[in-house]
């Protein structure tokens, strides 16, 4: 039997354990937390992500688990959509968007695998490639694999050992991020809202009955700090000019859960893998969160590389024809969420992204949200 480790346990090393298990194919995700408990606020699955995770029996629980949003839309301060027109985002099998808490998505994913699929307290630290085997070092201990699949996240060591001269952009932007007990009014609690001000974002949506999942975007220089006794206060300034249920968000979120992170991406690797081992999710090719498909990208690598798995029965190209068939679209979500951020938060995005909303037609916007939402085989 083919022994295979997964190094992290976040999104996609978990879906990759089960879209593995789904062909037949048994793995061991190793994580290097004492327990499975993403922190983190809320996440928008869009519909190619939604595909992967219905076609892995889950998209019911996770229906049950979060709020379906009819679309996101980019708006002005006082939450007026940039787009005139209301049609739901769906792809052809009835696919949303959903809003959904990311412990909720985890634990789901965790508890579809195989029992005593998950290592966890697995610190991944070395790996040597030996002729077929990968020896890898754990603070725990070493264990032999035929495979690793690297899913240990943008700052991935398994990256940093075999592709050493890969670095990460720092957008110029910093993330605040919450969950706010309150319910939206009710004309709000299907949509996701992203309103733009003055170099400044605010976005939201319900993602259960009772709480709200909310990110501020500003300007910021790499690793500032926030004074924790000031923040609401900081964040309500930002955002004073914005709609009220703004500062109501802000205001009913308990400021010692607020997480705030620098926006960063991981510059393009040329290769994903080397020999045995393969990098998947932000691991390989990290993005900006603007266009709302980082954990979207890892589900389809999960997708595609179990089938290509199964179906190259482990010889052969398997890595290379995963890195021709997934790097269009990851190229593609990675360069426009960058360029989004950038106009976003430039002196003239409120204008600039009115006028292309406005400018472009529905079908185009269509055609490129159905090659998004496709997923490659
Ligand atoms: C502000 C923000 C908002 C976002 N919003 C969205 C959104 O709405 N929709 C969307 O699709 N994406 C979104 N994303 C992107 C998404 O969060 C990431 O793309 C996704 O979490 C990547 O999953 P991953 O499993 O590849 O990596 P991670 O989530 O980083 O998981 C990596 C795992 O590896 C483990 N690990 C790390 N090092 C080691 C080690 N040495 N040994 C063992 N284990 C290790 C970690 O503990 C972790 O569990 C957002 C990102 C940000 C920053």
């Amino acid at each position: 039997m083919m022994d295979i480790a997964i190094i992290g346990g976040g999104i996609t090393g978990l879906t990759t354990a089960l879209a593995l298990a789904k062909q037949g194919i048994a793995s061991t995700v190793y994580e290097r937390a004492p327990k499975l408990n993403e922190v983190g606020a809320g996440i928008w699955l869009q519909p190619n992500a939604l595909k992967v995770l219905n076609y892995l029996g889950l998209k019911e629980t996770i229906l049950k688990n979060s709020i379906e949003l009819d679309r996101v839309d980019i708006t002005d301060s006082q939450l007026h959509s940039f787009k005139i027109g209301e049609n739901t985002v769906q792809d052809h099998e009835g696919n949303k968007i959903v809003s959904i808490h990311r412990a909720k998505l985890q634990q789901i994913l965790y508890e579809a695998l195989p029992p005593n699929s998950v290592k966890l307290d697995y610190d991944f630290q070395l790996l040597n490639q030996l002729s077929n085997k990968v020896e890898i070092n754990f603070d725990a201990g070493k264990v032999e694999a035929d495979y690793v699949f690297g899913t240990d996240g943008i700052n991935s060591k398994i990256r940093k050992q075999l592709f050493p001269q890969s670095s990460l952009r720092h957008s110029g932007q910093t993330c605040w991020r919450g969950i706010s007990d309150i319910q939206l009014p009710a004309e709000l609690k299907n949509l996701g809202r992203e309103a733009w001000g003055n170099r400044v974002r605010f976005g939201f949506s319900q993602i259960s009955d009772d709480a709200v999942y909310w990110f501020a975007v500003a300007k910021a220089k790499p690793f500032e700090k926030d004074d924790v006794s000031k923040l609401k206060n900081d964040l309500n300034e930002k955002f004073k000019d914005f709609h009220q249920v703004v500062n109501q968000i802000i205001n009913h979120t308990a400021v010692e859960k607020i997480i705030r992170g620098d926006i960063l991406d991981l510059r393009r690797l040329g290769k994903w893998h080397h020999q045995n081992v393969c990098l998947l999710g932000d691991a390989a090719h990290a993005t900006t969160p603007n266009m709302g498909q980082g954990a979207g990208q890892g589900i389809e690598d999960a997708y595609v590389l179990a089938k290509l798995f199964a179906s190259d029965q482990f010889i052969g190209d398997t890595f290379s024809k995963f890195e021709d068939l997934r790097r269009t679209k990851v190229d593609y979500v990675v360069n426009n969420s960058w360029r989004f951020g950038k106009i976003a938060h430039s002196s003239f995005g409120t204008f600039l992204m009115k006028s292309i909303m406005k400018l472009t037609p529905e079908s185009v916007i269509n055609r490129q949200l159905e090659k998004l939402y496709s997923l490659p085989i």
